[in-house]
């Protein structure tokens, strides 16, 4: 026998959790699914100093605890199980968890994107200790670096090179071929700009790095020529991963529209999808911003689209 919730939310980073926020405080039966991800990709982030109301930071699973307990305080029920099927083909929405089955009047997607990564062993082993994949997010905490690296060619690897420059002397992106799929006009940026150098045709073989006073740290990589196969060491006191988000949206393949990189489309200046009664907040469907308070902001604009929706509808 299903449960049925008013309100299903799929995903638990900001968006989802905000979404859940404001539809128990709406006073709507609101279920929210967890995910592989508890919390979301803020819990692969140490110090989160740009959300607003932090003056001095937080830790970012301390920020999804405090989220999570926000949202049940006002009876949103928070579950760790990972939605494995939906079917949004007729009224109540069913979906499945590994453990149960749910039907639900509105369901709210949140969830999220994952950063795409080169895969390599060391860089695992130094995420988070000088590797990261959001310059927005990390990008302060390298300041005074003579040398950070940027992988990718697209507009992501420009933005973050440009925006790197704030905080180190030099910049160096790191192309895999001679192609660039960045738009010309930032290609053209980041080229010109003299704190950039672009080197193509490199690969990371490996991210290297020391352990100074116990703490270990990244230091630099060796890079191979992709057509001489030749390597050699470049140090760099960071390294940046821009080589594209995957948007966690495969469940929804051929359910709801997409874009052609599977992000969740959205009518404009709203989170309702192409199915009535299914909205979409976050990175799910969000491929500019990109931020945990830009995420909150969808997710809050999801649960008020969805308790209206509900209104309007009655039943
Ligand atoms: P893209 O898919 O555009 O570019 C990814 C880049 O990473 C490519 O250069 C690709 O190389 C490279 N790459 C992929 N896999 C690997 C790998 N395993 N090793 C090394 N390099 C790799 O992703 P972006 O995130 O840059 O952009 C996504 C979308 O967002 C685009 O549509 C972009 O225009 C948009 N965007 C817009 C911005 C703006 O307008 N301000 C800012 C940021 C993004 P290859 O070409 O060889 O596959």
């Amino acid at each position: 026998m299903a449960e049925h919730k008013r309100v299903i939310i799929i995903g638990s980073g900001p968006a989802g959790l905000t979404a859940a926020l404001y539809s128990s405080r709406a006073r709507l039966d609101t279920l929210v699914l967890e995910g592989q991800q508890p919390g979301g990709q803020l819990t692969i982030t140490t110090d989160v100093e740009n959300y607003p109301g932090f003056a001095d930071g937080i830790q970012g699973p301390e920020m999804m605890d405090i989220l999570r307990k926000q949202a049940q305080r006002f009876g949103a029920e928070t579950r760790f199980e990972t939605i494995s099927k939906v079917d949004f083909s007729s009224r109540p929405f069913k979906l499945e968890s590994e453990k149960n089955s749910y039907t639900a009047d509105a369901v709210i997607i949140s969830t999220g994107a994952s950063a795409k990564l080169l895969g390599i062993p060391s860089e695992s082993e130094y995420w988070g200790l000088g590797i990261s994949a959001c310059a927005t997010c990390d990008g302060f905490f390298f300041r005074g670096e003579k040398n950070l690296f940027v992988i990718g060619g697209g507009d992501t690897a420009m933005e973050e090179a440009i925006y790197l420059t704030n905080f180190a002397e030099k910049v160096t992106i790191l192309n895999r071929s001679e192609n660039f799929r960045a738009s010309k006009i930032m290609f053209k940026r980041a080229k010109e700009h003299e704190k950039i150098e672009i080197l193509t045709n490199v690969v990371v073989a490996e991210f290297v790095g020391e352990t100074i006073n116990g703490a270990k740290r990244l230091t630099g990589a060796i890079v191979e020529d992709t057509v001489s196969g030749e390597q050699r060491r470049i140090d760099a006191g960071g390294a940046f991963i821009a080589i594209g988000h995957k948007p966690n949206t495969d469940l929804f393949e051929g359910i709801i529209d997409m874009n052609e990189t599977g992000y969740i489309i959205t009518k404009p200046g709203s989170t309702y999808t192409n199915i009535e009664g299914v909205f979409a907040s976050g990175d799910a469907q969000d491929w500019t911003y990109r931020q945990a308070v830009t995420a909150a902001g969808t997710g809050c604009m999801a649960a008020i689209d969805a308790e209206r929706w509900l209104a309007e509808i009655g039943g």
